[in-house]
């Protein structure tokens, strides 16, 4: 991969809005360099535009060092940062599965990029070899999911393996299910590949969607280009440091996961005797898809109980579908319950 040749031209020709806090980043008592208001602390100084605090405590977690840490405002920065910093709107294009998340589409629409889809196997699986060949001069990026939304299987990690050495662009492994798995993590591969970007987030397994903290890891050469192009301070001091002090509870992260994953599996066996239930798809993640009769009926019904599915019966492979996200044990007896009627 050659990435002066993969980024574009006026990004690499950029000269960065250089912050009053990136330029002194020394030991001060009297800050009288940004035009903040002296009073009102700790809320009136500007957050650490690099956070590097915070992508420490992240590193430790992950074993991994902040060079190579980009911290956003959830997946979705990165997701965005990407097509910014390296499709030619109009010009270049990416590759990706179908079905997957929907957020890859949106970003490469708003950013005029063509999205390049490949329809994944009968059984979610899918084909390195075919993702090359749909591939042209003009991709960068090929985006994968795994575990993929919306159909929760771990893809076949020798597949991705696979495009990370033989694609000379960009390769993105979306990684937002990842705790659930019982894969690990393609991190441990960030050394060995130059083309590859991990997403992960805290908005899943860690329980923090609400604070909008998504994570890429890369090569530094790949986030020094990230780095350059962010709003500055786009992570604010609230959620560095809600961030800081809920990293701390991995063991309850863990017991979480735990549970969810023990709800999974009675869910699943539950669901299997409800006679419009026509397949349960494997899941390495928090939610499940299920194909039933009449899904659309089933969705409305479950709606006017209070009750919120996703209906992903419109997606390509998902004919009658509902994405079904595991909740609390209360949760999940109450869906059930509510499709007992349905009997
Ligand atoms: C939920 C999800 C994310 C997380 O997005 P955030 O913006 O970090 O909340 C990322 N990727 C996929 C595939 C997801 O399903």
């Amino acid at each position: 991969m050659n990435l002066e040749k993969l980024v574009r031209p006026n990004i690499k020709a950029l000269k960065p809005y250089s912050s009053a806090r990136e330029e002194f980043s020394g030991q001060a008592e009297v800050f009288l360099d940004a035009n903040e208001n002296p009073f009102n602390a700790p809320y009136n100084r500007y957050p650490d535009p690099m956070q590097l605090k915070l992508k420490t405590k992240i590193g430790a977690l992950k074993n991994i060092t902040p060079e190579k840490i980009f911290l956003g405002n959830g997946s979705d920065e990165p997701i965005d940062l990407i097509f910014r910093a390296f499709c030619e709107p109009g010009v270049d294009n990416m590759v990706t599965i179908d079905p997957t998340y929907g957020m890859y589409q949106v970003a490469a629409d708003i950013n005029n990029v063509e999205v390049r889809k490949v329809k994944l196997n009968e059984d979610f699986g899918f084909s390195a070899q075919k993702l090359l060949d749909t591939a042209n001069l003009y991709t960068k990026v090929i985006f994968v999911c795994s575990p993929n939304n919306p159909t929760a299987n771990l893809l076949d990690k020798a597949e991705i393996v696979k495009l990370l050495a033989e694609f000379d662009g960009l390769v993105v492994v979306d990684e937002a299910y990842i705790d659930f798995s019982p894969e690990s993590s393609l991190l441990s591969e960030l050394d060995q590949y130059e083309n590859l970007i991990v997403l992960q987030t805290l908005s899943k397994a860690w329980g923090m969607a609400g604070i909008r903290l998504g994570m890429a890891f890369a090569n530094s050469e790949i986030i020094r280009i990230f780095n350059k192009i962010k709003y500055p301070y786009n992570i604010n001091m609230l959620t560095q440091q809600k961030a800081l002090e809920l990293l701390d509870n991995l063991q309850e992260k863990d017991e979480w996961v735990k549970i969810i994953l023990e709800e999974r599996d009675l869910m699943i066996k539950k669901l299997f005797s409800f006679p419009f239930v026509q397949v349960i798809y494997p899941s390495d993640a928090n939610f499940i898809l299920v194909k039933m009769h009449d899904a659309r009926g089933i969705y409305e019904h479950l709606t006017d109980q209070g009750i919120i599915v996703r209906d992903r019966s419109k997606i390509s492979l998902c004919d009658d579908c509902l994405r079904i996200t595991i909740g609390s044990p209360k949760e999940n007896k109450k869906l059930r319950k509510a499709l007992k009627e349905l009997i």
